[in-house]
């Protein structure tokens, strides 16, 4: 195959005690899914089906990195989540296959521009600006399944600059991973190497130029990133 230039190299995640990598093909993200997250936005968290937005895949931000504070926004703020990583496609999965279908998991922070945010919400307009932007989907190195299982309760929670700003438990999503896999597969054909990021508890917040965001859930590699 000859290109009139040579491709870009895949958008790819670190492998916890690997020298492979996870090569992305796309990033699905969950809105709402924590009921206390739902309340601080402003919204009913009844448990309505889950909705979704995505990112581009080459938004991904590996683990330990500085990243300059982006255009178009004074507001920016961080959301930390657990990320399904997909290891097997298929459409239309089952509940009670979806996690045959995960590689691992990983902890992502969902940057997000919440001022275009806010402003797109309240004119019906799409989010891609406000999160689909560059260097949005910071992600630490996947956890295989071969090596620890699944995940379905534990701590998640987020530092800036050494203040607890976000605090929950997995076990809190409205939404659990096979649900999510469930209803995202009638949506889309997933395919070996999607993201899937599932949500963020209460206490979101902005963070500025200096700042560093270090952000955990129980087993997996914490994920530290900072602002220029
Ligand atoms: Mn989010």
């Amino acid at each position: 195959m000859a290109y009139v230039w040579a491709p870009r190299n895949a958008p790819a995640v670190e492998v916890q005690d690997s020298a492979e990598r996870f090569p992305v093909h796309r990033i699905y993200c969950v809105g709402r899914n924590y009921a206390a997250h739902a309340r601080e936005m402003g919204n009913d968290p009844t448990r309505e089906p889950p909705f979704f937005f995505s990112k581009p895949a080459d938004a991904i931000v590996p683990n330990n990195t500085t990243i300059p504070y982006p255009p178009r926004t004074h507001n920016l703020h961080h959301e930390i989540e657990l990320v399904v990583a997909i290891g097997t496609g298929g459409a239309n999965i089952s509940t009670t296959t979806a996690l045959d279908h995960v590689y691992g998991y990983a902890v992502g922070n969902d940057l997000t521009r919440r001022d275009l945010q806010s402003a797109a919400r309240d004119k019906g307009l799409p989010w891609d600006t406000s999160k689909g932007f560059d260097r949005s989907a910071a992600i630490a190195a996947i956890r295989p399944v071969s090596t620890e299982g699944h995940i379905s309760r534990g701590a998640i929670w987020l530092k800036v600059n050494d203040d607890l700003k976000q605090q929950g438990d997995i076990a809190d999503l409205i939404w659990s991973v096979p649900e999510i896999i469930a209803e995202l597969s009638s949506l889309f054909e997933l395919v070996p190497g999607d993201l899937v990021y599932t949500g963020t508890p209460a206490g979101v917040g902005a963070i500025k130029s200096g700042d560093r965001m270090e952000g955990g859930i129980a087993g997996l590699q914490t994920l530290v990133t900072c602002i220029a």
